[in-house]
């Protein structure tokens, strides 16, 4: 039978750190990892300070969180600090606090994830005045997202087209076909264009 080798700290934070380009998001992996493989359990500061971590950053990146969340976070990295009874968890506590100091967690707060992959904080959105209704973004949504009828030349009084943010998944495919650049990406709280 083949040994599964616990994953070390260190090459959880690297693998957060390759694949993801989002802080907040970069945190609640590396979190997820580190409860799933080499937190133990041995010691109360950082066994119940993960689990709480965990869910605070699940939090934030569903644009959830207050300001309470992020002192909660650096409370508990704190604890784990001073009281940790080994490496792993006092590293695990600097990797957050180090992920932290980039100031994006409290972005996050306000509605924007400047990298946009905590998803929960964008949508994506037709501007009426640039849609020709051509129906491409129609095509390319393989969720029905998308409401709205193709232009025919004949025919007037056609709306622009919409789409429908309860179907959305954001994967962003609608924004590649569009002709107009009419489709573009705002924070859902400002509802200003954080890009396209
Ligand atoms: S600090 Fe170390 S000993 Fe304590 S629960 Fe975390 S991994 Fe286990
Ligand atoms: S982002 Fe994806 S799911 Fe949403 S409307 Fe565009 S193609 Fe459809
Ligand atoms: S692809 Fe662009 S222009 Fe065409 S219907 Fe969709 S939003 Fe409108």
């Amino acid at each position: 039978m083949t040994e599964v080798k616990e994953k070390k700290v260190e090459d959880i934070k690297k693998e957060a750190e390759e694949n993801i380009k989002c802080p907040v998001n970069k945190a609640l992996y590396y979190i997820r990892e580190f409860l799933a493989g080499p937190m133990c359990g041995k010691c109360f500061p950082c066994e119940m300070g993960t689990y709480e971590m965990a869910i605070r950053l699940q939090n934030i990146v569903e644009g959830m969180a207050t300001e309470i969340d992020i002192l909660s976070i650096k409370r508990i990295a704190a604890n784990m600090i001073e009281a940790s009874m080994c490496k792993k968890g006092k590293d695990t506590a600097k990797f957050i606090m180090e992920w932290m100091d980039a100031g994006v967690f409290h972005e996050h707060i306000s509605g924007r994830c400047p990298s946009r992959e905590c998803k929960a904080v964008i949508e994506y959105i037709i501007i009426p005045e640039q849609c020709i209704m051509c129906g491409e973004c129609q095509d390319a949504c393989e969720y029905n997202a998308i409401v709205g009828e193709k232009k025919k030349p004949f025919l007037s009084g056609y709306a622009p087209f919409e789409i429908r943010q309860k179907r959305c998944v954001k994967c962003g495919d609608c924004v590649f076909v569009c002709p107009t650049e009419a489709i573009v990406i705002v924070d859902v709280k400002t509802k200003e264009t954080v890009g396209v």
